[in-house]
């Protein structure tokens, strides 16, 4: 059989697959990317960029509800579903469009369908051979769907993408970050929302501060959150699905059910026996901090190694790894540590750095803690109200700030520039010697004075349990 050679092939055309194919054609390398389905994958499909679309749909709808208390007339009427959808799918289409002529342009060959592993160099596509030099997976994952009776009565967050119209009733199983978004999103464009965690709180691995502010937000808009709520099966009443609980606690009756309840790398199907490359019994193909797996020349990266599953992450370690293989720069590599990240809930959560706990499990008593909580000036005309809390995380005599977590309007674009400080090592003196920028909810980081005397209580209930439950 007649095989093309490359000198790269990136299986999977999303976050990493694209970031390690541009680096590699920007080197002078011949280059494909293998995609089964649309280009720029989870992401610009089914994650990041559509979810934070709706995010936004779900900022207005707030603010529209708030706009009479600062004097404006507003009023709200139903949320118009289909044209929301069509044009969040519209700009989406236009992403896919500028990947497709940018890897067109770039020479970069795009191999559609499925890949299968034949050897170490070679993968099969539709019956075709392709060989490389170094091949390099990112494929990606997928939302997990547990083995509970009656689970195909759910749908999951791809589900949610597609739904044709806005459900009355909606359970959102998952009291994860993608749980907390999407229950978010549906209640504040006119569902109303039970949120359903197995854990005692949402969020369990972020900072008790972040649960405890957004648990009541979120009960402030309506929502109903039931924790430590292990789901055991779903069945259909006349009235709708009904969610039951392994301790006969049932919640009824809803339209629609969403599982959040994490996701599993897709490694099913790509025949890594046939190339020898380790797998972990939940799909994870595990690699050094090199992003090399067990077999030379075979590389992974984005999701499918079980880092932190996050997009600049996936680009990160494609671009460090193709300036590595073709650029001379031999130690060329990601730091995991200290990788900031938002959920974009209402109100949003912004974090980076160790927890309150962590931190105190590390540094023990050297830690000092500030903290703050406030109504920001957004809200301090309106009705509804919504709180702001921040915390910082300080170790040593130095008081290095090891940790940053705020829950509040705008987190979102707050903590970007404070984590280059975290990642500079800054200090809390180098906060306090930072000039303020007045009014502003960001200016708290910097003019916080009196460390906290007590200890924010730490998580200890996270439930052994199955393995589907464990990744949520
Ligand atoms: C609802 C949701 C919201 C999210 N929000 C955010 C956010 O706000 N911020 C953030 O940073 N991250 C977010 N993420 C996570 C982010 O989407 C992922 O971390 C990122 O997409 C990982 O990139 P990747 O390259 O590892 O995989 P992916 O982007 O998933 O790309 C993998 C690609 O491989 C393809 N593929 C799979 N198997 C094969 C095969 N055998 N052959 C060929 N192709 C194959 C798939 O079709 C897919 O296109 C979100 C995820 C979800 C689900």
């Amino acid at each position: 059989m007649n095989k093309q050679h490359y000198d790269l092939i990136a299986i999977g055309g999303g976050s990493g697959g694209l970031a390690v194919a541009e680096q590699a054609a920007a080197q002078g390398k011949k280059v494909a990317i293998i995609e089964a389905s649309r280009i720029g994958g989870t992401c610009v499909n089914n994650g990041c960029v559509p979810k934070k679309v709706m995010w936004y749909a779900a900022n207005l709808a707030h603010a529209v509800d708030d706009a009479k208390d600062f004097g404006i007339a507003a009023t709200r009427g139903n949320t118009d579903w289909n044209k929301l959808v069509k044009a969040r799918e519209d700009y989406i289409s236009n992403i896919n469009d500028y990947w497709n002529g940018y890897v067109n342009d770039t020479g970069i060959e795009h191999i559609h369908g499925y890949a299968r592993f034949v050897d170490a160099h070679t993968v099969d596509v539709n019956g075709q051979h392709y060989s490389a030099e170094h091949i390099v997976i990112a494929t990606g994952g997928q939302p997990i769907i547990p083995p509970v009776k009656g689970a195909d009565l759910g749908i999951t967050s791809d589900g949610f993408f597609q739904m044709q119209q806005l459900p009355k009733r909606v359970a959102v199983i998952g009291g994860g970050y993608i749980g907390v978004e999407l229950s978010g999103v549906l209640q504040a464009l006119g569902s109303s929302v039970t949120l359903l965690a197995m854990e005692q709180r949402l969020l369990h691995r972020f900072d008790p501060m972040i649960a405890n502010v957004l648990e009541s937000e979120m009960q402030k808009q309506g929502i109903r959150v039931q924790t430590a709520f292990q789901v055991d099966a779903l069945s259909r009443s006349a009235e709708g699905i009904v969610v039951h609980g392994t301790d006969d606690r049932v919640e009824q009756a809803f339209d629609t059910v969403i599982w959040a309840v994490g996701r599993r790398p897709n490694t099913d199907g790509l025949a890594l026996e046939n190339a020898g490359v380790t797998v972990m019994a939940n799909g994870v193909i595990p690699v050094d901090t090199y992003e090399n797996t067990d077999i030379d020349g075979i590389y992974a990266i984005g999701d499918i190694t079980g880092k932190a599953a996050l997009t600049p992450v996936a680009i990160a370690a494609g671009r460090k790894l193709a300036e590595r293989l073709f650029a001379g720069k031999a130690d060329s590599k990601v730091n995991y540590d200290n990788i900031p990240s938002v959920v974009f809930a209402h109100p949003p959560i912004a974090t980076i750095g160790l927890s309150e706990d962590e931190a105190r499990q590390q540094y023990a008593d050297s830690v000092t803690v500030y903290r703050s909580e406030f109504t920001p000036m957004r809200h301090a005309l309106s009705e509804h109200g919504s709180v702001t809390a921040m915390k910082l995380i300080c170790a040593g005599d130095k008081e290095r700030v090891v940790g940053i977590h705020i829950i509040g309007d705008i987190a979102d674009e707050m903590l970007q520039g404070f984590a280059v400080a975290v990642t500079m090592g800054a200090t809390k003196a180098n906060f306090d010697s930072t000039m303020a920028i007045h009014p502003s909810s960001a200016e708290e980081l910097v003019t916080l004075r009196v460390a906290a005397t007590d200890v924010e209580p730490a998580i200890s209930d996270v439930d052994a349990g199955n393995e589907w439950k464990r990744t949520a």
